[in-house]
This record gives structure tokens, sequence and C-alpha cells, in this order.
């Protein structure tokens, strides 16, 4: 193992090609901005696919700007701001301008766009997959509450599951608590961690209104899980939602020939005896891998997901579909 490679991450060389996928600027720095540099370092080359502009990112506009109404002129000018500070944040990251792949893709957006053009969403991560052809990934946690964020890791599954090459694949995760399964954690330099540091304070429209909770996150210790086996056997949900608000739920299943949706009390559920609800659909037995998602479909000023996504398994026990 080369010597400073962090334990249970490939060895990290010239030949590393590492492929960040980060839904919003500033989720590179704060979740990879140790990673990033000592890919450099090494020699390797790392590819940041940028998928949103961050620009639905109305308090801290409001604030900054001192204006209450932000339309659409309003949002280009804050995506090109933050366009600035991503471009400053990777510089003190040792990475080139070329490094970054800007998706143009809707912030908080991602999930909706997953749902609906999953064939294109999927095609334009596998392109960039070609062009880079990437030996090592990290994505968003699929456990990531914010919505973009584990859309994200599903939306890399399901363009990994169509990719010849197998690269290593690792998940950081930003938003939420972190699973217990085991992590990798990078160990720096403290000219490595002076340099997060900095790249972070390039982000200066985020830390306008939440710079000690950006900085917290930055601060702690950078860490990757592998991608492994479903933490899920089956097709059996996570998920038990009280009844009185299944009315207003709605559940969306994905696998790599599209998505399936339906309201709760539609949705192809069967109510095991021990009150967990097991999918009967075809929908995961298709294809692998097979996403699952939860959302409540009244307007809400809250945009963390409650539920989220789930990894499935097909049974290959077929079922009869029945309402819940
Ligand atoms: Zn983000």
């Amino acid at each position: 193992m080369t010597r400073g490679a962090p334990l249970g991450l490939p060895v990290l060389c010239a030949q590393t090609r590492l492929l960040v996928v980060a839904p919003h600027p500033d989720d590179e720095t704060i979740a990879t901005g140790l990673l990033v540099q000592q890919v450099r370092e090494a020699g390797g080359e790392v590819c940041i696919v940028l998928l949103t502009p961050g620009d639905n990112n109305p308090w801290p506009q409001r604030w900054l700007e001192r204006r209450l109404r932000i339309d659409a002129p309003d949002r280009r000018r804050w995506a090109q701001r933050r366009g600035i500070e991503m471009q400053q944040a990777l510089e003190r990251l040792g990475l080139a301008q070329t490094s970054l792949r800007p998706l143009g893709w809707p912030d908080l957006g991602v999930s909706p766009l997953l749902l609906h053009s999953t064939g294109s969403a999927v095609a334009a991560i596998a392109q960039e997959l070609d062009r880079f052809a990437p030996n090592l990934i990290v994505v968003p946690s699929l456990l990531d509450r914010h919505p973009d964020h584990g859309a994200a890791h599903v939306v890399v599954r399901l363009a990994l599951a169509g990719h010849a090459a197998s690269p290593a694949l690792f998940t950081y995760l930003i938003h939420g608590m972190p699973g217990h399964r085991g992590f990798v954690e990078i160990q720096a330099t403290p000219a490595q961690v002076t340099n997060k540091r900095e790249a972070l304070l390039a982000h200066r429209s985020q830390l306008a209104l939440s710079g000690r909770r950006l900085h917290r996150l930055a601060d702690r210790p950078e860490r990757y899980v592998e991608i492994g086996q479903p933490s899920l056997a089956a097709d059996v949900l996570p998920w038990q939602p009280p009844r009185w608000l299944q009315p207003w739920l709605g559940l969306s299943v994905v696998n790599p020939t599209g998505a399936y949706r339906w309201a709760w009390p539609n949705a192809p559920l069967q109510r095991m005896p021990d009150g967990r609800f097991r999918l009967s659909s075809s929908a995961c037995d298709q294809s692998a891998p097979c996403f699952a998602h939860l959302s409540l479909n009244l307007p809400s000023p809250w945009i963390f997901d409650h539920w989220g996504w789930c990894e499935l398994q097909a049974s290959h026990t077929p079922v009869d579909p029945v309402a819940a």
C-alpha cells in the first residue's frame, strides 16, 4: 500500500482516476476536500461531476442580496456566483477548472428528474463514466436526507449497472445519521486540512447563514463507506408509515429499465404479520439494482427527506398485489 493511502481505499497513485459526484457546489469540498488533494498529490486525476448549480438557494440569496422576491434572472445570477465560488474552491484543492463537469440539473429537482426522465438522467451519468473512465468513484450515501443527495446515489448506481467497467465505489454522507457499517477515514496532513478549510471559505454565499454548520460538517473526519450488499434482504420496505398519513404518501421504485410510481393506497404492497410492508411488484424482479422511495405528497417548507430511499433485492417469490 502506498504510504499515506487510506486503509480500505484503493492505493492512490498516478493511475488513480477519481470521479466525485457532487449534487451542489460545496459538497465536493465538505465531503471530499482531503481525498481529492491526496489523489492529486499521488499524481492521479480527479473529475468533479456537479449535478446542479445550487441556484435554488433562496434564504442565503435573500439575506445577501437584501431582497424578498427571487425570480428566474436572480436565480441565474446566484448560480453564476456559486459557480465562481466553486472554481475558487477547486483551485484551493489543487484542481484545474477542466476537472469540473457541470450537468445543470435542477437544484432540489434531482429526484423528479430521476423518476420522470430516468433514461436521460442515467445516460448523462453514463456519458461521464465513459468519458473519464474512473477507477474510483465517490457518491452521496443512500442514507443522506437531502433529496438531491439520495437521488444522486441512485442515478449513479443505475448508470454503473450498465457500465462495462466496475470501478471501486464509495459513499459519503453529509446530511443525516451515518449507518453502523465499517468506514474508511482519511488521514490528512495539516496542509491538506488547511487547504480544505480555505476551500470551504471560497463558498462565501453558503457561509453567510450556515457558516457554523458548514464548518462543523467540513471539520468532521472525512469518511467513506464502500458499497456492498444492500442492508435489506428481499423486497421488504424499511418504512411503516402511520395509517392516517398513507393517503398523502407516494411510493416510487426505480431500476435500470425505468421508474414506477404509485399513491401509497394503490401500491402493490402486502402487509406482513409483523406489520412491515412487502413490495410485490415485478419492478424489482426485472433488473438490479432496484431502489424504492417514499415521499409525502404535500407542500412543505422542509426540504429534507423523512424516509428517503432504500435498496431492494428481488425475493423471486411471486405475491399477489394487494392494497395496504
Ligand atoms: Zn449538497
